[in-house]
């Protein structure tokens, strides 16, 4: 059997090729999502577009978009758009355990180096499961390529190491970021001969002056924020920085690429912290890198000398994750943006942050670029630390527990959770702050539960 007309150069049909073709060109356009993914039944209809950010442009591009992130998530890198990663008849892709992948002959093999064969060669370099989990992730994100990592930040790390050149480069970040990759930035990049300038997530000014250097390899920041969500106006900014030759790298978890798509509004790479909306199950620890064929390969060189490789096990856990990511996001998002909404009147709530609410300061950027608003909500209870941890014990249905995004409610006092004193005062966490990452339960169980324990503090 010679490998170059092997089954596992199966290209899929020419009309697989071309439907995936036309849902990734669509990646061009603003965003291919679906109203629906916002639309809440139980809400006012025009009060509920405005609100979940379903604009008229996210709209419009519906009819351009061949194939929905719903039908996406189900199909794209197995059914359609079959990749050459897999020569299979299941309907579940399989688990290609296989650490190495075997030549028929040495004249293959030289074939394979030369780039005339497709094949995988060692585990460390890629797998057939790991392929197809990463050409999911690029149908949903409209990108070219996508490395998946062993963590999320083993994405991040990556994606700067590999981006920014000691001695030259320089990184520009925002105050409210994800801590750990704050800290990276902050404690570990800038010995590496990298310099490193913070702004405030919104100061367009310093970010212009700083741009004016000439100098900025990559801006990095976190959109939606953690924990108070705040949004950047990704578009804005990749312009910016476009004009002055500097990359963007937007770490999207919070949103999923369900409800926000940065590269198709002008970022370079995106990265998910992919044990978040992406697996969704609280099981698996994973990230991706995505962007355009170019910077994936830089990307992909460092990670093979990283060794960040996620194991084919969990690639195929998050498959399976994907297939109800849809489902599960469009449930998230409704339910935060009720509870958000109702706690947003509740007397002994003194502030909510959410962007899809109509009076959150960043609602105008969110609704410009986001099709719905995740299922995270912070907010600010009328209480000291120990009357919220009285709440929060109070509490019968989510875990206290960091992260976010699966089917399991989770809850969590940053003040308590994530953050030294230092940290705390430094991003503005206040002790009766209370983050809230929605699973996938009954919106009206989870509203009682809360209203029960807000009446314990
Ligand atoms: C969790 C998280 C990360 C880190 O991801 P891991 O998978 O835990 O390594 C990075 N960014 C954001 C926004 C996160 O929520």
């Amino acid at each position: 059997m010679a490998r170059s007309s092997s089954p596992l150069v199966n290209k899929g049909s020419p009309t697989e090729q071309r439907r995936l073709l036309r849902a990734r060109r669509s990646s061009k356009r603003v965003t291919a999502l679906s109203p629906e993914v916002v639309l809440d039944a139980t809400l006012p209809t025009t009060e509920q577009q405005d609100d979940a950010g379903v604009g008229a442009a996210a709209t419009a591009q519906k009819q351009d978009a061949t194939l929905s992130d719903e039908t996406l998530a189900v199909h794209a890198g197995e059914k359609m758009g079959k990749n050459g990663a897999m020569d299979t008849d299941s309907i579940a892709t399989p688990i290609v355990s296989g650490t190495t992948h075997w030549f028929k002959s040495s004249h293959d093999l030289i074939a394979f180096k030369e780039g005339r064969l497709h094949s995988f060669e060692y585990g460390r370099y890629g797998n057939p499961t790991v392929k197809v989990l990463e050409d999911k992730i690029s149908a949903l994100e409209r990108a070219e390529s996508t490395l998946v990592t062993s963590s999320g930040m083993n994405a991040i790390v990556a994606t700067l190491l590999a981006l920014v050149p000691p001695g030259t480069g320089h990184v520009v970040t925002t105050t409210e970021c994800y801590s750990e990759a704050r800290a990276f930035i902050r404690d570990k990049l800038s010995k590496m001969g990298i310099k490193v300038t913070f702004v405030e997530l919104n100061d367009m000014e310093t970010l212009k002056a700083v741009l004016d250097e000439g100098d900025v390899t990559l801006f990095y920041t976190e959109c939606p924020t953690n924990p108070h969500l705040k949004c950047i106006d990704i578009k804005l900014v990749a312009e910016l920085c476009h004009r002055k030759g500097a990359l963007v790298c937007i770490d999207s978890t919070l949103a999923s690429p369900i409800n926000q798509k940065p590269l198709t509004v002008g970022a370079d790479i995106v990265v998910h912290s992919a044990t978040k909306y992406i697996a969704g199950h609280h099981d698996v620890i994973a990230g991706c890198i995505s962007g355009s064929d170019a910077l994936i390969s830089r990307i992909r060189a460092w990670h093979h000398d990283l060794g960040g490789a996620i194991s084919p096990d969990a690639a195929y856990m998050i498959i399976r994750g994907l297939k109800t990511m849809a489902l599960r996001v469009e449930t998230q998002n409704h339910t935060a943006l009720r509870m958000a909404r109702l706690l947003e009147n509740h007397p002994k709530i003194e502030w909510v942050y959410y962007p899809g609410l109509i009076s959150n300061p960043w609602h105008h950027i969110a609704k410009s670029q986001m099709t719905g608003c995740g299922g995270v909500i912070s907010f600010e209870v009328a209480s000291e630390l120990h009357g919220v941890m009285r709440f929060i014990d109070a509490l019968e249905i989510p875990f206290i527990a960091t992260s976010l995004g699966g089917c399991e409610s989770l809850v969590q006092q940053p003040a308590v959770m994530s953050f030294c004193d230092v940290e705390k005062a430094k991003n503005g966490i206040k002790d009766n702050l209370v983050r809230f990452s929605f699973g996938i339960e009954k919106f009206e169980d989870l509203r009682d539960d809360i209203l029960q324990a807000l009446e314990k503090i």
